[in-house]
């Protein structure tokens, strides 16, 4: 399996970047944004437990999170590999995912962490706040509030793989093609 962590703050373009490289290496995205938010729209428990600390730009509990990215996981036969997206978001989740791929006979190759500055992120975000509906792009305050969380309990993970050598440093500003192209030589020398 190639296991990949594509890393970055709020806005960083983590999930238009994983749709082109899930198409180029055939790996499952897994983005727990995504998941949060589809359990929000069909009003299960999970979503309704994830609305009340997504709405306040805060992260979901790490037992939660992580039980559920275990499920997800589990529900594949024999997959080629994963890309995860928005997940591991604190230590406590990196450590969990590090045993849970050990049991598995695996292991995360490489993090692909997109750099952009704080002043881009939030242009992005009230951009995207225009279109995507998402409450959390909607309110200034809850955009501050997630930056302030990434730089807090997220950035940490950054130190978590670079301390096992896998961190690779990608400039996410700059055309979706060229961090596109940046990504795809990464991965192929993490793969090599
Ligand atoms: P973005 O990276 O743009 O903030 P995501 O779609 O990755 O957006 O996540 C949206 C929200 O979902 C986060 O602000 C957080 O509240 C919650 N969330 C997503 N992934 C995790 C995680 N691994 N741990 C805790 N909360 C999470």
């Amino acid at each position: 399996m190639l296991n990949l962590v594509l890393f970055g703050p709020p806005g960083a373009g983590k999930g238009t970047q994983s749709s082109n490289i899930i198409k180029e290496f055939g790996l499952i995205h897994l983005s727990t944004g995504d998941i949060f938010r589809a359990n929000i729209g069909n009003s299960t428990d999970l979503g309704k437990l994830a609305k009340s600390y997504i709405d306040k730009g805060q992260l979901v509990p790490d037992e939660v999170t992580i039980e559920m990215l275990k499920s997800e996981v589990n529900k594949f036969d024999d997959p080629k590999g994963f890309i995860f997206d928005g997940f591991p978001r604190t230590k406590v989740q990196a450590e969990a995912l590090d045993e849970f791929l050990a049991e598995k006979n695996s292991k995360i190759a490489g993090m692909i962490a997109l750099e952009v500055p704080e002043d881009e992120l939030k242009e992005r975000l009230r951009k995207r706040a225009i279109n995507s509906g998402r409450t959390d792009d909607a309110d200034p305050k809850i955009i501050a509030n997630r930056i302030d969380v990434y730089n807090k309990e997220t950035a940490p993970v950054k130190v978590f793989y670079k301390q096992q050598d896998k961190l690779h440093l990608i400039n996410g500003k700059g055309s979706i093609e060229e961090i596109t192209k940046a990504i795809v030589k990464t991965i192929n020398a993490i793969k090599d």
